[in-house]
Order: structure tokens, then sequence, then C-alpha cells
């Protein structure tokens, strides 16, 4: 039992751990310049497929990025959009773990490839999405 717990909490921290490697080595400029860049769009890291406009950059609760760690021990550094047409929105809304006082979340994948881009997070007005910075660029 003690082992097994020992295994999970090890699990846990280098996952953790790999999240903040991914997020560090992240080109964060690339985001940062893009924002001020007229309306060209970000697009899925993975397959280049658009997905939101820079328009669409907000800030919620009283930021654009957040940093956060599900309780799986994962770590999450993404950008806050009012809209993000490329994704696909998977699952039902869950409330359960959610960053964001009275929001429910869903899983946002690339509507083209299927990788798992961020949130969508819904319950309370604004809706938007919480996107991976890690996982997309700027048009080439
Ligand atoms: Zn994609």
């Amino acid at each position: 039992m003690l082992l097994a717990s020992k295994q999970h909490a090890f699990e846990w921290i280098n996952r953790f751990l790999d999240g903040v490697e991914d997020a560090i080595k992240t080109p964060v400029k690339d985001w940062e310049e893009a924002s001020v860049q007229a309306k060209k769009p970000l697009v899925c890291r993975y397959c280049l497929s658009p997905i939101p406009t820079e328009a669409a950059a907000i800030s919620m609760a009283g930021q654009h990025y957040h940093s956060q760690c599900n309780p799986h021990g994962y770590f999450f550094h993404f950008g806050c959009f009012s809209d993000a047409p490329g994704c696909r929105i998977i699952g039902d809304p869950a409330t359960t773990d959610s960053w964001f006082n009275g929001y429910a979340w869903q899983i946002a994948n690339c509507g083209h490839c299927q990788v798992h881009l961020g949130w969508y997070f819904s319950g309370q007005s604004p809706t938007f999405f919480g996107l991976l910075h890690n996982r997309l660029m700027h048009t080439p």
C-alpha cells in the first residue's frame, strides 16, 4: 500500500516537472508578438490548422495567461480566448476541479488533428477557451 502511494506520488511529481519543463522551453515570444500583430491566426502546432484569432485574446480573473496544475499532477500554461473556431469541444461540462469559480470545463481538441489544445469554460458569462501555450504557434 505504502509502495503504491509512493509510486503514485513519484509519477505525479514527474508529470508536474515535465509540464513545467515543457512550458519553460516553449518560446513565449512567438505568442506575445503575435498578440500585437494584426489578426493573424494562431495555429495548431501539430497540423497548422488555424485556431483562434488574436482579436479573441481576453483576460480572465485579471490576466490572459494562467498556470495551473490538475489533480493528476499535470502542469498547464494557457491563454484565454473569447472564441476558438478551430476547436472541437469534447464531452459533457464538468464542474469538478474547475480552475475558474462557477465555470464548468470541457476538453477542447484541435478540430482537424484532434490533439488536446485546452478547455472550453462555460456556465458563467462570458464563456471562453483556455488554450495551451505550447500547442499553438503563430502563422509562419
Ligand atoms: Zn491540429
